[in-house]
């Protein structure tokens, strides 16, 4: 079942007062309204409903989505990080008989989108981040492009990497399928064997895994 807190927001624009749930655990079996809902981004979406002005509203998500064994949680602070990382700790734990799931914990909301497009272009993140940071490397070193941050994306149909700067999209480098089948063949074997290890996959979790490899 799904939990869900209710709030008065007060539009900025126009002073007008409107009624904000939001939706701290969010479970599909139940509630698979919710596939849509937070692919759209329209969780942290407060929309005026006097002037149409959106305000956004970020706060700590619990997301199951039961099918595909998916467990992200989304926290917007240090604070709800620690308590994030405890309560997943323990569900890794109950679920190792089974040795199956996967459980994140994500700080953007643009990293939950990310996550949620990877695991629906069955991809593995953790090849996605290896193959980002391989990817990064070649975009600072040689192409000399300046960024500081890499999001998975899919742009005209293909699959890639969009490069930021400053909240701003730049460079969209496609993902060449063959190179992530590498990565899968030669890193693999070197990801964490305890899921707990596994519960961050992004940019340093991809640092470790990689650092003592030579490209
Ligand atoms: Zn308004």
């Amino acid at each position: 079942m799904s939990v869900s807190e209710k709030a008065t927001i007060i539009c900025s624009k126009c002073s007008a007062e409107t009624d904000f749930v939001a939706w701290k655990s969010i479970t599909t079996d139940t509630d698979p309204v919710f596939k849509e809902k937070v692919r759209a981004g329209e969780l942290y979406q407060c929309i005026c409903p006097k002037c149409g002005n959106v305000t956004i509203i970020e706060y700590d998500t619990l997301y199951n989505e039961v099918d595909k064994d998916l467990t992200i949680y989304f926290v917007t602070s240090d604070e709800s990080y620690e308590s994030a990382m405890e309560l997943l700790k323990s569900d890794v734990e109950e679920s190792e008989e089974e040795q199956s799931g996967v459980f994140r914990v994500v700080r953007s909301r643009a990293a939950f989108r990310e996550k949620l497009l990877i695991s629906d272009a069955g991809y593995d993140d953790r090849a996605i981040e290896i193959l980002k940071l391989i990817t990064a490397t070649h975009v600072k070193e040689i192409q000399k492009i300046s960024f500081d941050t890499a999001l998975f994306d899919m742009q005209k149909g293909k699959y890639g990497f969009v490069f930021f700067e400053k909240g701003k999209p730049g460079i969209f480098i496609p993902m060449i399928e063959d190179m992530y089948k590498q990565v899968v063949t030669d890193f693999s074997p070197r990801y964490p064997v305890d899921e707990k290890d596994n519960l961050e996959v992004g940019l340093e979790w991809a640092i470790n895994i990689v650092k003592d490899n030579q490209f």
